[in-house]
């Protein structure tokens, strides 16, 4: 019997991952090419079959072997049309993705937003094994979520569900991209710290080792150069994450108070970069904020696919949608 293989594909604003999936999630081939947003959805698209076709090429495996391609993509979209409602990092509006690369690559193609489809990996291949329901939360840039009830993705009646990020942790406080005030966006992700850091240092003449480690270039902190400077006991640096640990915890709190998942997954560059005292931390902030006993079921675990999240969960994702059409 042929072996059925999927395709995951990762799609960013800078690169495209695409990999050839093994059914027990073995990596068999991939390809990384820059995006090119500049040039227009048409050019993307053709960019992710080619390649889709280099990573087959690379895998060695028949083209006869694949099943499906899974693609993980900026959303809000549509998954069930696959078109990409809005996307401002490539923008892009209502592009019909799932259509425009079955037309180029001629395999039965599944689009989700790239956070569910993160949250899906570590459901399906990572931390999340075993476990049926599942909060994904990636820290990074922004603030992600996805959700996973009885095993599958939930989207909600408009398909934005695990917005996890827009969720008001501080009435009235700090505004955010997205226009109101007081998310969690706004008050844990990387950017809210940068914003933190420039005002400590260049308003109020902090000293901190930051100045050192950015080389005085605030614009954009590194999860590296945080996680070096929490090692380093930096004052500064300690006092942030402090602040960002409780609204991590509040929020995290809320969601356990709602919908009591069995697991919380914490992802992201932010949560990579630091050890696993930082989830004690965070673990011990939503005890503050969670009714009595409903967090002591809820396990909160790092997440463990890194990097090859994205493309373990489009497999998975591929693979799922195949198996329930
Ligand atoms: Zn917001």
């Amino acid at each position: 019997m042929m072996s059925k293989n999927v395709i995951g594909v990762d799609m960013g604003g800078t690169k495209i991952l695409s990999a050839v999936i093994g059914p027990e999630g073995n990596i068999l081939g991939t390809a990384k090419v820059p995006t090119k947003a500049d040039k227009g959805p048409s050019v993307v698209i053709d960019r992710i079959a080619d390649s889709i076709r280099k990573a087959i090429r690379k895998s060695g495996v028949a083209a006869e072997s694949i099943q499906a391609v899974g693609i993980g993509a900026p959303g809000p979209l549509d998954p069930a049309t696959g078109v990409v409602i809005f996307a401002p990092n490539l923008r892009w509006k209502n592009v019909r993705l799932k259509e425009e690369l079955e037309a180029r690559v001629n395999f039965p193609t599944f689009v989700d937003n790239d956070v569910n489809v993160g949250t899906l990996g570590e459901h399906v291949f990572g931390a999340g094994q075993g476990f049926q329901n599942i909060v994904g939360i990636f820290v990074g840039t922004g603030i992600g979520g996805g959700i996973i009830l009885q095993g599958e993705l939930f989207h909600g009646a408009s398909k934005t569900a695990g917005e996890i990020g827009h969720i008001i942790v501080k009435a009235g406080g700090p505004r955010c991209g997205c226009g109101t005030r007081g998310c969690l966006e706004a008050l844990a992700s990387r950017t809210a710290m940068t914003k933190e850091f420039q005002k400590a240092i260049l308003k109020k003449n902090k000293k901190s080792i930051i100045s050192e480690l950015t080389g005085g270039d605030l614009g954009a902190i590194r999860s590296g150069v945080l996680a070096k400077a929490v090692r380093s006991n930096d004052a500064l640096t300690l006092k942030i994450f402090k602040r960002v640990t409780k609204y991590l915890g509040i929020g995290i709190g809320s969601i356990v108070n709602f919908l009591n998942p069995e697991m919380i997954v914490l992802g992201g560059g932010v949560v990579e970069a630091l050890d696993d005292t930082f989830l004690d931390d965070i673990r011990a902030a939503a005890e503050k904020y969670a009714l009595p006993n409903t967090l002591s079921g809820v396990q909160i675990v790092p997440a463990k696919l890194g990097d090859n999240a994205g493309i373990l969960g489009a497999a998975a994702l591929a693979r799922q949608r195949i198996f329930n059409d």
